[in-house]
């Protein structure tokens, strides 16, 4: 379920601390620590896997669960002007992190 290595597992589990902006039992929230936009939210499963490659159908439904919940995220945290959602796949797209995560971008005019 949660991997002791991983970095988004620790933040789950609050060993690294975070600023959480929403929270349940499927899924959480933070602020990333590097934003790349003037509001850069990351949406995470509580239950770990690395990528949509190894997604098995409860991952699906957790991946499903969090795309429902965004857009009172996104609203909530000031993007009711629009928003880029952004999942990276592996080292081409500049992966880091290997916990499935969405990042939430947004809060200005943003460059493609
Ligand atoms: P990736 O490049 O894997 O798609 O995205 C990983 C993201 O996680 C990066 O934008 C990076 O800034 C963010 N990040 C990495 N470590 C931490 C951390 O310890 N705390 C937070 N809040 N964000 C992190
Ligand atoms: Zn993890």
């Amino acid at each position: 379920m949660l991997d002791k290595d991983c970095i988004f597992c620790k933040i789950i589990r609050g060993e690294i601390p975070s600023s959480k902006v929403y929270e349940d039992e499927k899924m959480l929230v933070f602020k990333d620590i590097e934003p790349k936009a003037k509001v850069h939210l990351l949406a995470i499963p509580k239950n770990h896997f690395k990528l949509l490659a190894e997604m098995d159908e409860g991952g699906a439904e957790d991946l499903k669960y969090i795309l429902k919940k965004i857009p009172r995220i996104a609203k909530e945290n000031g993007l009711e002007n629009g928003y880029r959602l952004v999942i990276n796949q592996g080292d081409d797209a500049g992966q880091t992190v290997f916990h499935l995560h969405i990042h939430i971008l947004g809060g200005e005019t943003l460059g493609w």
